[in-house]
């Protein structure tokens, strides 16, 4: 059995959703399909919501065209024995998000779980609509499986209770395709709706593929593959035709948007392949991503960036205890549930800098200090200090230290071309080298990265 999932970049349009008919109509067997909502639409679901709550009227207009939009695909796509029906269910979701929308531009204030309530609509409204439009399927509503838990405020899946769920509304094998809304969930105690993070259905994809043992996931996008790096910054990437799991989860950690990050896991720990495939060019042969290493003719498997970082640089007479002071950073910021990309060294020994998202660099920066306090008082630690405004620049491959000299080859050819290298990771992971530069040169620098590796 195969899991399926297509992106808003899929759903779009009647044209891709004619694409999507014909995938899933030719399946030999009756499969799972993720959607998502149709394509840009969460962001305008956002954008009406922040209107509303700033009493800005027009927000009205915006109900009424994102209405539009999903009749004009039911009129198009949906026989007409299920088009009533179907346009029944749309019709009454969108009196649930407009009287939301209202209540919103009534109080003058939009909550996190009111914006969590109005972005499901999306696909609420997109999964009810594909499953109609497809030969022969069933809908089953996400929210009734996917359940989240609160992890330092953010919400996550809570996968022992989902699990169960999911074999529960999914019997198998199945008797029909069944078409489910990615992204949403609801909290596991409060009920409340929730979702799984921005371009989360891929996550739902690979929670549904895991917890069912399927054969394959498939993410159905709007590329042919996952590249040697973003084409929208490297216009001659090319398509990986097949990588490792561990080098498809740290391309996507390090900024591939391509597949949403945690996706991998669930997957790569029952061992079920991933396929990228491309919704607009099906016969193309796409990326399979599976546990063993693909030979390689370049010296690394592809190049990603991530802006918005910042470093936080401990500098100090580490020489003796480097070691116990990066594990003790560690657990600090795991305490407070924050990730840390990589451990970088401006200059050894002396200092070492952690680079983390810059929407947690004051909490890092506070909790470090506290943490390093009888140390800072001592006088072995100079300085815990912040900078951002940065990106990483990833490369990534299975044994990457086999490839001798490429940290230096690669701060050699951006320091040759003026772009300033704030700090390396090099030899702190098995599969990544990283470098720190200003987040005004991010393209250019991946460019140059890219050029580097692969020609
Ligand atoms: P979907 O709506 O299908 O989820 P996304 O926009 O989330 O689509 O992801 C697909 C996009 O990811 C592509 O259009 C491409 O611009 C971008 N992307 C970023 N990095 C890569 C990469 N390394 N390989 C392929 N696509 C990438
Ligand atoms: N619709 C959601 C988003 O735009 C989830 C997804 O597309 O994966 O983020
Ligand atoms: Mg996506």
């Amino acid at each position: 059995m195969k899991v399926l999932k297509f992106g808003g970049t899929s759903v779009g349009t009647v044209e891709s959703l004619l694409n999507v008919k014909s995938i899933v109509d030719s399946l030999e067997e009756p499969a799972i399909v993720v959607v998502s909502a149709l394509g840009g639409l969460t962001d305008r679901l956002i954008a009406t919501a922040h209107m509303a709550a700033e009493g800005d009227e027009a927000f009205r207009e915006n109900m009424s065209q994102m209405a539009q939009r999903h009749f004009d695909i039911i009129d198009a796509l949906v026989p007409s024995e299920a088009r009533d029906s179907v346009t029944d269910i749309v019709r009454r979701l969108l009196q649930q998000l407009e009287t939301i929308y209202i209540g919103t531009s009534m109080v003058g204030d939009l909550s996190e779980r009111t914006l969590d309530k109005i972005v499901s609509f999306g696909e609420r409204m997109s999964s009810v609509i594909v499953a109609n439009i497809l030969d022969n399927a069933r809908h089953t509503d996400s929210l009734e499986y996917m359940k989240t838990e609160k992890w330092f405020g953010k919400n996550i899946a809570s996968r022992n209770i989902t699990d169960s769920l999911i074999r529960e509304n999914f019997p198998l094998p199945l008797a029909q395709t069944v078409v489910t809304g990615g992204f949403i969930s609801r909290d596991k105690d409060s009920g409340d709706i929730t979702n799984l993070g921005r371009g989360g259905s891929d996550y739902t994809a690979a929670l549904l593929a895991a917890a069912l043992d399927a054969d394959l996931l498939e993410i159905w996008t709007d590329v042919d593959g996952f590249m040697t790096a973003d084409p929208r910054i490297i216009p001659n990437a090319r398509v990986i035709d097949r990588m490792s799991f561990i080098e498809s989860m740290e391309l996507c950690t390090f900024g591939a948007k391509v597949v949403y990050p945690p996706t991998i896991y669930p997957v790569f720990h029952k061992n079920i392949p991933i396929k990228i495939l491309n919704t607009h060019n099906p016969s193309a042969p796409g990326t399979l991503i599976l546990d063993s290493t693909a030979s390689l003719e370049e010296c690394v498997r592809g190049v990603s960036s991530v802006k918005k970082t910042a470093i936080i640089t401990v500098s100090g007479q580490l020489t003796n205890n480097v070691a116990e002071i990066n594990s003790r950073s560690y657990n600090a910021m795991a305490r407070k549930g924050i990730s840390i990309f990589v451990v970088a060294q401006p200059e050894a020994e002396k200092c070492f800098s952690l680079a983390l998202s810059e929407t947690d660099a004051e909490v890092a920066l506070e909790t470090l200090r506290e943490e390093f306090a009888p140390e800072i008082q001592k006088g072995e630690i100079a300085s815990v200090e912040c900078q951002k405004g940065l990106s990483i620049i990833a490369v990534v491959r299975e044994a990457i230290k086999e490839v001798k000299g490429l940290g230096a080859r690669i701060v050699n050819t951006l320091l040759r071309e003026g772009v300033e290298v704030k700090a390396i990771s090099d030899g702190a992971s098995e599969t990544t080298v990283a470098v720190i530069v200003p987040e005004d040169d991010n393209d250019r620098a991946l460019r140059l990265v890219h050029t580097a590796c692969f020609g």
